[in-house]
């Protein structure tokens, strides 16, 4: 089978040759500012590893930069994005009257539409490519005080509302014209990164009007366009990762073996959707720790090859176990740079894993 169609048996909870798996992280910091380079190390990536689908690694804040956020260019290769917001583009919220929305087809979203190309254009459509999106509502985060300051863009929606409501409009519009741009690019479907952290504090209400609204809105754009659609419910816990269940998308990943977060098995109980994760990314270091970095995941931690091969293939038999034919085995969210010389492990246990289930038919 070719990934492609793996990833289609899957969703449509066929008979695969081998379980489906996929990874991303981390951040490709030297390289993610040049489309030729950024695509170049994408498709090494994916010939190096040979997931089930590539999720494109842009730097997390490339939006923004259109609307003339500053971030400070990496000088090596932990300098992730996300931390080095220099200037945001949104200071005052009676900026948000001012902002221009950027044309799709110049500046940062042109870069990052010509790298879902180069890279579609390389792999044919052997390989579904998703390209990675965030919520309108968590971009304007990202414009505000960004991930260290959740509680500016909450309180510019709490006291300057009318601006802010109308800056929503025009920043959902432009995630859509983007969009339709990697989709006409040969994106599969889109990695929909929404950060259930920020959905528990601004509350239900506030998430259904001016969260979830624009996201149904955004995916049943490209909707028919795509076929493999995936939210990713980053943080927060159990009950508000529920919030996002009708979502009309095709999966749903989330750090599935985080503490205070739903198993694949409960989780499989809410939906028949595909299910992606099962694998723990994270070490327990925190990312201000180099240890976060050049350590493997808790998952693949350890110095006895045959033992770490054991330990996960016993976590994936569970995930596959509880979460049925629609499963992708996968972590919950970016890995870092320690547990990418594991991945060969893990691909040889996908391959025993369909062996066994070949014997057994
Ligand atoms: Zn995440």
């Amino acid at each position: 089978m070719t990934h492609k169609e793996r990833l289609m048996a899957v969703k449509e909870g066929k008979k695969t040759d081998r379980p489906a798996f996929v990874a991303w992280g981390p951040h490709m910091n030297l390289i993610d500012r040049n489309a030729k380079d950024f695509a170049e190390a994408t498709i090494a990536y994916q010939n190096t590893y040979q997931f089930d689908f590539i999720k494109l690694m842009p730097n997390g804040m490339y939006f923004t930069e259109d609307f003339g956020q500053a971030l400070k260019p990496a000088e090596h290769i932990f300098d992730d994005t996300w931390m080095n917001v220099q200037a945001s583009a949104v200071n005052d919220p009676h900026q948000w009257a001012k902002i221009k929305a950027p044309n799709v087809k110049k500046g940062a979203l042109a870069r990052e539409i010509e790298v879902c190309k180069r890279v579609n254009d390389y792999f044919q459509g052997d390989v579904p490519v998703l390209a990675t999106v965030f919520s309108p509502f968590i971009w304007m985060g990202e414009m505000t005080g960004g991930f260290f300051h959740p509680e500016v863009i909450l309180s510019h929606f709490e006291y300057s509302g009318r601006e802010a409501r109308a800056a929503l409009e025009m920043i959902a519009e432009t995630n859509e014209r983007l969009m339709e741009a990697f989709v006409d690019a040969g994106a599969a479907g889109f990695f929909l990164g929404y950060q259930c952290g920020m959905a528990k504090q601004m509350g239900r209400d506030l998430f259904d009007e001016c969260a979830k609204k624009y996201d149904v809105r955004n995916i049943n754009a490209i909707k028919d366009r795509t076929w493999f659609n995936m939210a990713h419910i980053c943080h927060g816990d159990a009950q508000t990762s529920e919030w996002f269940l009708d979502y009309p998308v095709d999966a749903f990943n989330w750090a599935d073996r985080e503490k205070g977060q739903h198993t694949i098995a409960e989780m499989r109980q809410l939906t028949d959707k595909v299910l992606v994760g099962g694998l723990d990314h994270a070490n327990g270091y925190g990312y201000k720790d180099l240890q976060c970095r050049y350590l493997p995941s808790n998952d693949f931690a350890g110095s006895d090859r045959e033992q770490i091969k054991a330990h996960v293939k016993k976590k994936i038999k569970e995930a596959l176990a509880s979460g049925g034919v629609k499963t992708v085995i996968s972590g919950g969210c970016g890995w870092s740079e320690g547990s990418l010389p594991r991945f060969s492990l893990w691909r040889e246990i996908m391959e025993e894993i369909g062996e066994e289930w070949h014997h057994e038919a």
